[in-house]
Parts: C-alpha cells; structure tokens; sequence
C-alpha cells in the first residue's frame, strides 16, 4: 500500500491552520463539530456538496430507548443478538445508555421528528427490535431532516468553517501523530492541524448494487490505513434485504431503499406464488435481522431463477402509505407501481460497512491525535451485522464523546508541517476505466453469500491488480478514487479469507 497518493511538488504549497480538523459532513461530522469547544477553530472538509453522504439519504430513523414501555437491557440484548457474537459489549452498554439524551438534544436543536396528532413523538419498531424505538422525521425522510438541520447550525457558528467539494487525499503524520492533512479543493493545499476526526462514511459504491452515494468508496478508511491506523472487519459488509428492483445493477447509479420501516408497519415479503417466505423462518419473520432477510430473499430468488422477490403493503390503506412513507410512496409512483396495491420489486444490495477504523470508546485511533467517528470507524457496536437504525445512533453518541475527548486532551498546532509525496513512475492513464472491474470483483466474491472457493479467487484477482495499482503514478482525485477503492477491495477480500467462521454478514455457504 502507498503511503501517499499525492505526488507534486511539496515546497509550494498553499498553507491553512485549524484546531480540529473534521473529514466529512454527514452526522458524525457535523455533530463531532458542533460538540468541539466554541474557542477551538475548526475545519469540516467535505468533498461533496451537503446532500453528497450516507447520511442524508438515510430513511427509518434513529433507534434509542424513548417509549415508555421499552427498556436499556432490551436495546443492549437486540443490538447484541443481532451482532452474532462479535460485539464489544462495553461499547453496545454506551450506546444505548447515552442515546437518549443525544435525541433529546437533536429535539432541543429543532429537529423536525414526526408526532402524532395527539402531539407525542412517533416512535415506530423495525426489524430486529423487540420494541417500537425508532424516532423519524419527514416520514422517510430522517437523515436529510436530521443533516440539514445540524449542517444549519454549524454553518452558523463563529467556529467552524465549512469547506464544500474539498478532497482530503492524505493524512499528514510526524513523529508527535497527527500534523494535518493534505486537500484538493481545485488546487492542493496543506491544512495544519494536530486533532483530525474521519467522519467519512461507507464504502458501498465498490460494489455494483448499493444504496451509497458514488462518493462512498471507502477514502477515509484507506487514508487511516496508509498514516498507520489500525483497520478492523473489513469483511463485515451488510446487505439491505428490500432495495427496489428496477432494471440492471450493473447500470444503477444508487440503489433505491425501501425502509425497514415499511415492514415494521406490516410490510410482507411474498415470492412469485404469493407466499410469504419468512413465516418459519425466524421467530420475527419479516422483522428477522437483515442478514437473515437477505439470505432468505437471495434463496427464493435462486429458487425460482427471478430476480426479485416481492414487498406486499396492501394492509396499508393509501393515506397512511403516503404520509408515513412519502419519498417510497412517490418513488415507487414515479416508477409506475401503483402502491399499496401492487406489490414492490425488491432485491439485496449493499448497504453499511459494519468494520472500519478501529477506535476506542472515546474515538480514539491507535495514532496520536487521530480520531474516527460514524459509518468508517469500528467501536464494536454492531459487531458482526448491524441492527437497524443504530447508525445514526452510533454517529450521534460517538461523534460527540470524540468531540468531548479532544475538548479534554487538546493538542495545540505547532506549524511547519510537511506534506510527504508518492515517488511511483508509473502512468496514471493506465487507469481509464478500471472502476468497473474492481466493484464486478468485489460483487462477485464478496456479496451476501460467499464461498471458500469465490474468495480465494477474488483475492487473487485483487491482490494482482493492488500490486499493479502500487506502481502507478496517480495525479488527480480520479485516480485517487480508483487507487482507494482498490484499497478498499483489498481490504474486504483480505479480510473474508482471514475469518474462517461464518458469522452474521460474513456468511460462507460452504
Ligand atoms: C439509503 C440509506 C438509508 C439509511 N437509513 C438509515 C436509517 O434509517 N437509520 C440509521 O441509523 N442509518 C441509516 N443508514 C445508515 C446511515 O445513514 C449511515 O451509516 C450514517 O448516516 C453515516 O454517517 P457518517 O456521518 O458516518 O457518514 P456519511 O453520512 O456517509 O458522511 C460521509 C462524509 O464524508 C465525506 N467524505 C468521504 N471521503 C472524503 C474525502 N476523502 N475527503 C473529504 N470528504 C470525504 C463525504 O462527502 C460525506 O460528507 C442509511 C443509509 C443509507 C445509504
């Protein structure tokens, strides 16, 4: 692996200071910022524009103990089972346990929640959840009424400064850990700093189906990797069971997400006879943990040589449909389905990276003044599949006590840095279309179900092209998005070879 992708010339280069540098504006971003003490400056960089992440396509809503009638310990044991044994126990306890008062300020904020007519807050149940605990807010809409509103809020603030379309493309380290980061916002510049927070997102468009943005390749994680970052579970890729099946996969931008949600209000997953296949399956049937859906879905699919299965939401009458599920109600319109009469379309695609950037509890790195926060980072919260709706938790509850460490361990910037370079002769042309081949690699080998066989071959495949990706000279953020996705891939088809059991969403049939 390169230490570094940028490989101009470092004498020149434009210089900008900050105290906390932030990578990334989805939640765990923008919240980590808004937490960092008003006196310190600091930067989010984002290589997007505000509506570019995971974030703010984000649709069921944010899972924590709110009703009445629920419980920690049942929010913990959920989040566990689900997890299939790979969680860390300690981190699932500080999840649940500070998750409350995090949504109690995102209503404080002015978060938009949905409420009953009665004026109570809308807590709805989806799968994997033993009780309704899920707060949303324009419907489906929960993510980008959550991220627009924090984005207005931070972009108020004196303190922070946010920088749309900036590429981070390397970490700077030196002997002290963190010194800053290397950006392209159209020009390359240096931004100095001692105290960064990668809030960078998935990795779902290196596969051929998934519900991520094209910007989520996994950067953030690869950049870690190369300034000496521990990574951790990689493998553990998580496929959403009901996303719309509309034409090829291959040519899919994004794939359209049809909530959790849906039948967490009586939505039925039906096959071409009509019968619902996870009756039996799982003593919470349609509501079964996602990668179990998923298998089951993949299995009927196989069965009766389809390429989909089918959602039936006709026990919900039209007006209910369209209120609680706006963006899917239209979606699905716009494609010519007539819900809730007609049955939905709907097929497995990636959805979440569940490994990533190995932190602590406070979103600490293994690198001085390296912190990880949301969807990169691995707390050991989801373990080996994620339950629903607990990302947005996990970005809330672990953005904020990164934000809260830094605030008590401040490193000061010094200045001086220097910007290392990648001394690779190859030719970066040689790279013109290849993203193709990397995302039909991982596709193949890695996907819901995999194989002994599939992937060893995949990592053989992968490990060849890495080791021509080394040699290449890579000049634009193009080619930093080719370079890291191989990176990415790598890291997954390493990853699968090395867990030798089978478990939650590194499921091997054979
Ligand atoms: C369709 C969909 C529905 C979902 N529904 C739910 C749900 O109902 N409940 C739930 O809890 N979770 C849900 N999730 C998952 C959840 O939305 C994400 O896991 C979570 O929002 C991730 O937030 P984040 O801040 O970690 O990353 P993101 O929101 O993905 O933000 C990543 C940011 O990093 C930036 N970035 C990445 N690389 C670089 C770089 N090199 N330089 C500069 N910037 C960079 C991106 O531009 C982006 O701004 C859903 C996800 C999807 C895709």
């Amino acid at each position: 692996m390169k230490r570094y992708l940028y490989s101009g010339e470092t004498e020149n280069l434009k210089r900008e200071q900050c105290d906390v540098l932030v990578i990334g504006s989805g939640i765990a971003g923008l919240y980590s910022a808004l937490h960092i003490n008003p006196e310190h400056k600091v930067m989010i960089v984002t290589k997007t524009k505000v509506d570019g992440s995971n974030s703010w396509l984000a649709q069921g809503g944010i899972a924590s103990v709110i009703a009445p009638d629920d419980f920690f310990d049942s929010h913990i044991e959920d989040t566990l089972v689900a997890g299939a044994g790979l969680c860390d126990r300690k981190a699932v306890e500080v999840l649940v346990d500070e998750g409350p008062k995090n949504i109690q300020e995102l209503i404080a904020d002015n978060v938009p929640f949905d409420h009953n007519p009665e004026g109570d807050l809308e807590i709805t149940r989806e799968g994997g959840h033993s009780h309704r605990r899920i707060v949303h807010a324009g419907g489906d809409a929960t993510g980008r009424e959550t991220t627009k509103r924090l984005g207005e809020i931070a972009m108020s603030k004196k303190n922070i400064e946010v920088k749309f379309e900036t590429y981070m493309v390397d970490i700077l380290t030196d002997e002290k850990g963190v010194c800053g980061a290397l950006v392209n916002d159209g020009e390359y510049k240096i931004i100095e700093c001692r105290n960064m927070i990668l809030a960078t997102g998935g990795i779902g468009h290196i596969y051929l189906s998934s519900t991520n943005p094209a910007g989520a390749i996994g950067d953030g994680i690869c950049s870690a990797a190369r300034a000496g970052a521990e990574i951790f579970g990689m493998e553990l890729v998580q496929f959403h069971p009901t996303t719309l099946a509309i034409g090829s996969m291959e040519n899919s931008e994004r794939a359209f997400l049809i909530s959790e949600a849906v039948r967490g209000e009586g939505g039925i997953l039906r096959n071409q006879r009509g019968e619902a296949f996870m009756q039996g399956k799982h003593p919470r049937a349609d509501l079964a943990p996602r990668d179990i859906v998923t298998r089951a879905i993949l299995s009927e699919m196989k069965k009766e040589h389809l390429d989909n299965v089918w959602l039936d939401v006709s026990s919900m009458d039209e007006e209910f449909f369209k209120h609680r599920f706006p963006t899917i109600y239209q979606k699905c319109h716009d494609e010519g389905i007539d819900v809730p009469r007609e049955y939905i379309p709907i097929r497995p695609s990636q959805h979440y990276q569940m490994g990533g950037i190995q932190t602590d509890l406070d979103g600490k790195t293994n690198v001085e003044g390296l912190y990880a926060a949301g969807e990169c980072a691995w707390t050991g919260i989801h373990g080996a599949n994620r339950l629903a709706s607990n990302s947005m938790l996990e970005c809330l509850v672990f953005g904020r006590r990164a934000a809260e460490y830094i605030n008590g361990h401040f490193r000061t910037s010094e200045g001086g840095v220097k910007a290392g370079r990648d001394e690779s002769t190859g030719k970066c042309s040689e790279i013109d279309n290849k993203q193709l081949e990397v995302r039909k690699i991982v596709s193949e080998y890695a996907n819901a179900v995999r194989t002994r066989k599939g992937l060893a071959e995949g990592k053989k495949l992968m490990d060849e092209i890495s080791e021509k990706a080394d040699k290449l000279k890579l000049v634009n953020p193009e080619d930093y998005d080719y370079y890291n996705m191989v990176c990415t891939a790598k890291m997954i088809l390493d990853g699968a070879n090395e867990r030798k059991e089978s478990i939650g969403a590194h499921y091997i049939e054979d």
